[in-house]
């Protein structure tokens, strides 16, 4: 389970931008998650609610996961298709020449501050 480390780096993350802007109370935070990310929102979610309760900046911060949609592009034909379905076989074409365009992501996309 590595979602504690990456809950950890977020964390960091966002007291850094938060310092840079003179925040000091941060009310959420907005994660993009690749659907095939090796992040479990769950776990991660448990891991948020304990980690945040031990910094100043974030106490009592919302997580929200906004969930990216897992998208391979094919190589034979050019084409793109759903990860999840497919897999590594290109349905188009049965090509293997494959590679995943998205889905595997787990960035901050906004930090929520009230005025
Ligand atoms: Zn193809």
């Amino acid at each position: 389970m590595h979602e504690l480390g990456i809950v950890f780096s977020i964390i960091r993350d966002v007291e850094e931008v938060a310092k840079e802007n003179r925040i000091d109370k941060v009310d959420g935070v907005r994660l993009r998650v690749g659907e095939v990310s090796t992040v479990i929102p769950y776990y991660l979610e448990d891991c948020w609610n304990w980690a945040v309760d031990r910094t100043d900046i974030l106490k009592g911060a919302a997580l929200h996961i906004d969930t990216v949609p897992a998208v391979t592009f094919c190589g034979g034909c050019q084409k793109t298709y759903p990860t999840v379905t497919y897999g590594k076989i290109c349905p188009h074409c049965g090509s293997e020449d494959t590679w995943l365009q998205q889905g595997d992501e787990c960035v901050i996309q906004e930090i929520e501050v009230s005025e």
